[in-house]
């Protein structure tokens, strides 16, 4: 930054601020609130109180306009469905009766209605609840919660600014509700839903609003011509209306490319636009416009979805650049601070040094503020700051914790030859029939067995000393034999041990393997008042000690069938922690992939010869725009391969991934050249297998015959049809028999009849063949 003596006032806001209170006080609040002993009232003055701390350390905190409206009881898109008035004809006397306990039907369902579907917020770990709209939808305003909201903001004497979903995203999210027409496209509702955000923006006006912010980051994924003519007209007809607060449109998790165009050229009063390094292009594509003359530009300089440090001169340079393209600027986080955890002063474990390299939401505000500052007064206004935060980037640089030598020198030797296995897939299959000599359709499961409350408690126990490891292990081998006899009793071909002792399949290895943090109170929200703790990838990833090669041994002393080692893939590791942002991710999943590498060898070495690498996260963590799927893919293919290419042919690969729609990856899941993939079909009768077949898959796959994420027994009879739905795509040498996954999360009960009848069902199609 060259400019001593700006003259420009630039000022500071955030898109939104985690819910969740510092002590999860809504989890606990909303969930009471579920099981009757939290009243609503109390529930509404719960949420209140954390609006108002939420709003309080923002300004305190220096920050110039907050956000409003961003609070959710569940999720932002539901609210917004009921903005919409969208909600389902099946939840419409729900809703009409009690409007709360409405809205949480459509979260959770209910004993007699099914809730929304729920999935991923574009590449993130949040989980929204996807609209299901139809052509008889008919949308009314309710901008009652919006009002409120502001209101109270305003009552606060902060400058406020309302955030909505955008009207584009909203429709480009949902989906045909249950009984539509498969192809029903909901952005054909766009004119009819127009009129209703119209209405909502002019209460919101008449309530205080200078500024409304609506979210478009639909407009930073791969768009067709039609859609963006669809955005033109949205933003053309809200930005025409008379009756209006000043619209500032917002973009994340990337670049806008086309779309950007298209916003620029829109007659709304501003933009924010992501230039962090994930929407590199941005800044060039906004001078390439001609930037914003005379319209707010919000600079989403500081990344809202990792939890590192700023690089506060970096950023003043990238704003410098962009003082000159618009009328005004705003510093901002990258995207909403939902997506990281709320304060780093709540952590102890972490060394002070190690801390100081991370910023959690509060930290993140203060970067703003402070970028804000040395833009408006210069950066002698900040010169404390700024060698502050350059020595704290230095020390992060030249740690040993970022830095092993013995970790690069391997990673820098690697050769393709180390991620090629020693044969062929065909060849290496011959050999595993014949030295594991299983018979056709082999059962098998996906590798948990359900965590009960006595393995809870057992942890618990060990982790407030009431119990030593020596105790500890005993409780888990108690449970692996357990497990093991009832897999042996039913039959079942390939057991596995069961993962009595994962607290949860990240958080287990990150655990043991070093370079890798973990927080005390790094919650992030995954959906409702489902909270996740990612650990931390701050530095070189090495294993010190086997991880999982003790209990698997176990479990394989106990039975003279084959038990599969069960371990988390590279890919996966990445995609569920916050990662390292100084250097690329194909160079930390490298290292992670050694790690694993090593693991993978040692299960070898003592006896194991199937051995399983999940990898649920590779078909989630794709990018959101094609162009860059191809260089994603290529190092998550390469690290899962490192992993698994040191064994020898006759030893079996195992790969797991959770979810269909994954058409446009079987050429990178060919590539990982596992020898057998088990993936969820159950409820989707197949269709995965069939997705397999069409693609030409050559190798063994196991689609899932058990749906586990319901309550539900399958028939024997039932999962039987699904084999012989299964045998119409996969030939019977090649299909494997295993349920879902996920049976951690069921009860014994459930799962022992479930797998009693998977067996007699590979029984009865055995015979068939
Ligand atoms: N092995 C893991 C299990 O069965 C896989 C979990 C997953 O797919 N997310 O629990
Ligand atoms: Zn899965």
């Amino acid at each position: 930054m060259t400019t001593e003596h700006a003259t420009v006032t630039a000022r500071s806001t955030v898109y939104g601020y985690p819910r969740q209170g510092q002590n999860r006080e809504l989890k606990k609040a909303v969930e009471g609130y579920w099981k009757g002993r939290v009243t609503a009232d109390a529930l509404r003055a719960t949420a209140a109180g954390l609006r108002r701390t939420n709003w309080r350390q923002l300004v305190d905190a220096g920050v110039d306009e907050v956000p409003t409206g961003d609070f959710s009881y569940y999720d932002h898109v539901l609210d917004t469905t009921v903005m919409v008035g969208a909600v389902p004809d099946r939840h419409r006397r729900a809703v009409a009766t009690d409007p709360l306990d409405g809205y949480f039907a459509m979260a959770r369902g209910t004993q007699d209605v099914a809730p929304l579907e729920m999935t991923k917020w574009f590449d993130t770990n949040y989980h929204y609840l996807v609209p299901e709209l139809g052509p008889d939808t008919v949308f009314t305003a309710d901008s009652a919660k919006q009002v409120a909201e502001l209101t109270e903001a305003v009552a606060l004497g902060a400058a406020a600014r309302p955030v909505l979903v955008g009207p584009v995203t909203y429709l480009l999210l949902a989906k045909p509700a249950p009984g539509v027409a498969a192809d029903f496209d909901p952005l054909t509702l766009l004119d009819r839903l127009l009129p209703v955000y119209a209405e909502v923006l002019a209460d919101l006006r008449a309530a205080g609003a200078e500024w409304v912010q609506l979210d478009e980051p639909a407009l930073v994924q791969d768009r067709t011509r039609a859609e963006l003519d669809a955005a033109e007209r949205a933003y053309h007809r809200l930005g025409t209306l008379t009756d209006r607060p000043r619209l500032l449109v917002a973009s994340y998790f990337g670049r806008l490319g086309e779309a950007l165009a298209v916003l620029a050229k829109a007659p709304v009063d501003g933009l924010a636009l992501d230039f962090t390094e994930a929407a590199a292009g941005n800044l060039d594509a906004l001078a390439a416009v001609g930037g914003l003359p005379g319209k707010r530009l919000v600079a989403g300089v500081v990344n809202g979805r990792n939890i590192w440090i700023n690089d506060l001169e970096k950023s003043l340079s990238t704003l410098g650049t962009l003082l000159g393209l618009a009328g005004r600027i705003d510093v901002a986080p990258s995207c909403s601070l939902l997506h990281v955890p709320l304060d780093t002063a709540a952590e102890r474990d972490i060394e002070p040094q190690v801390l100081r390299w991370l910023a959690f939401a509060r930290q993140k505000t203060a970067e703003i503020v402070t970028l804000a500052r040395g833009l408006t007064q210069g950066t002698g206004a900040i010169a404390a700051e700024l060698a502050a935060n350059r020595a704290d980037l230095a020390s992060r640089a030249h740690s040993p914790v970022t830095r092993d030598p013995a970790v690069r020198a391997r990673t820098a030797a690697v050769t393709e030859a180390d991620a090629r296995r020693s044969q062929p897939y065909g060849e290496r299959a011959a050999a595993q029939r014949a030295h594991l000599g299983l018979p056709l359709l082999p059962t098998t499961t996906i590798g948990s067995f359900p965590q009960t409350a006595e393995l809870r408690t057992a942890r618990a126990d060990l982790r407030a000393g009431r119990i030593d490891a020596a105790g500890y292990e005993e409780r888990i081998k108690a449970e692996i034999q357990e497990v093991i006899s009832f897999q042996e009793k039913t039959g079942l071909d390939v057991l596995v041990h069961g993962e009595a002792e994962r607290n949860d399949m990240v958080q287990y290895f990150a655990e043991q393997l070093t370079g890798y943090l973990a927080t005390q109170h790094g919650w992030v929200q995954s959906y409702g008042t489902r909270y996740v703790r990612p650990p931390v990838l701050a530095g070189d990833i090495s294993r010190p000690a086997p991880m999982t090669v003790g209990w698997t041994t176990y479990a394989q002393s106990l039975t003279g069938r084959p038990v599969k080692g069960m371990l988390t893939g590279p890919v996966t590791m990445l995609a569920w922690s916050f990662v390292r942002d100084d250097q690329p991710l194909g160079e930390t999943a490298r290292q992670v992939a050694l790690a694993l590498r090593d693991e993978v060898n040692d299960l070898e070495a003592a006896g194991t010869s199937v051995i399983q690498v999940d990898e649920p996260a590779l078909r989630e963590t794709l990018p959101l725009r094609a162009a860059d799927h191809g260089a994603y893919l290529e190092w998550a293919t390469e690290s899962f391969r490192l992993t698994t290419s040191g064994v020898r042919p006759d030893t079996q690969i195992h790969t797991h991934m959770c979810y269909a729609e994954f058409g446009d990856i079987v050429q990178a899941i060919d590539d990982l050249d596992a020898d057998v993939i088990s993936l969820e079909a159950a409820r989707s009768h197949m269709q995965v297998a069939h997705e397999l077949a069409e693609h030409g898959y050559p190798r063994e796959a196991g689609p899932g015959v058990y749906d586990i994420h319901s309550p539900r027994v399958p028939a024997a009879a039932e999962a039987a049809e699904l084999l012989r739905t299964g045998l119409k795509a996969i030939p019977a040498g090649r299909l494997w028999v295993n349920p879902d996954c996920g049976l951690k999360t069921r009860g014994w009960p459930e799962t022992r009849t479930s797998l009693e009848n998977l067996v007699a069902a590979a029984r009865t199609v055995r015979g068939e063949l």
